[in-house]
């Protein structure tokens, strides 16, 4: 379970001004694909169609051969796990924050996420642990410690497909580390898309759209990328 495929997919805002042209790309059970290209090309916008954030304006998304708008919201949840690019925390604790994707984990299950997502280190050594309260009143994370608390939250959610709208370019090189290696681990056991804004950042991608203006320009492996240019 977890195919997706996007069939001559295309989108638009406004009317006047088509944002994504004619996508077509699958990505069978429990493989990865990544998405790279310039700012404004279409990355995220394509990534939010998958989850129907937006819908398609032609053309049709399909997850084990049901076009998504003839599956259920709560189904479509339920199958997808996304770690946006701006996560916003709750000013509650950190375990509070990482339980909130399955509020019947237990306490082990929690810190069994966090560890899988390279945060458990940083957590323990907080004054309170995972209990620290984050926000406003409380501590305030980075992007990528926040990011890494989305990752846990994920795990612990353990969707059949990710949705992973890094921001790394932002990150600090310690957080950039430990958001990738904890993405590598994740994605291998769930049907990945992952919008990258390097090459370097996706090495181990099965395969690489490359996408400008709305388009798919190339598309092949890390090495296949690397040797044409
Ligand atoms: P990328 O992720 O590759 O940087 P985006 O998908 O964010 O690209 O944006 C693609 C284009 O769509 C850009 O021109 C952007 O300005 C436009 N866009 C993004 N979000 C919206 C929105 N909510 N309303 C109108 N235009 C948008
Ligand atoms: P569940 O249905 O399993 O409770 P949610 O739908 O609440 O899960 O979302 C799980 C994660 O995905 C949360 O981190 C949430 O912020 C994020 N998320 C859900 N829907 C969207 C969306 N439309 N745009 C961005 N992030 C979303």
């Amino acid at each position: 379970r977890g195919r997706v495929e996007f069939e001559h997919v295309g989108f638009a805002y406004n009317e006047d001004r088509p944002i994504l042209k004619d996508i077509t790309f699958s990505i069978e059970p429990g493989r990865k694909v990544a998405v790279v290209g310039p700012s404004g090309a279409g990355k995220s916008t394509l990534a939010r169609l998958l989850f129907r954030f937006y819908d398609v304006s032609s053309g049709r998304i399909v997850i084990d051969d049901q076009d998504i708008r003839q599956v259920t919201q709560q189904s479509l949840r339920a199958a997808i796990g996304i770690v946006p690019q701006d996560t916003v925390l709750f000013n509650e604790s950190i375990f509070y924050n990482i339980q909130y994707a399955r509020p019947d984990a237990s306490r082990e299950e929690v810190e069994q996420a966090a560890r899988h997502a390279h945060i458990h280190d940083f957590i323990v050594n907080l004054p309170q642990g995972y209990d620290t309260i984050v926000g406003e009143r409380g501590l305030k994370l980075s992007g990528g410690e926040k990011q890494r608390v989305a990752i846990a939250r994920v795990i612990l959610k353990n969707p059949v497909i990710l949705v992973f709208d890094e921001a790394t370019s932002s990150l600090d090189s310690q957080s950039e580390q430990a958001i990738l290696a904890a993405l590598r681990e994740v994605a291998e056991q769930h049907t990945t898309l992952v919008v990258a804004h390097r090459l370097s950042t996706i090495v181990d991608a099965d395969e690489i759209l490359v996408m400008e203006a709305g388009q798919i320009l190339e598309r092949g492996t890390h090495a296949t990328l690397l040797a044409r240019d």
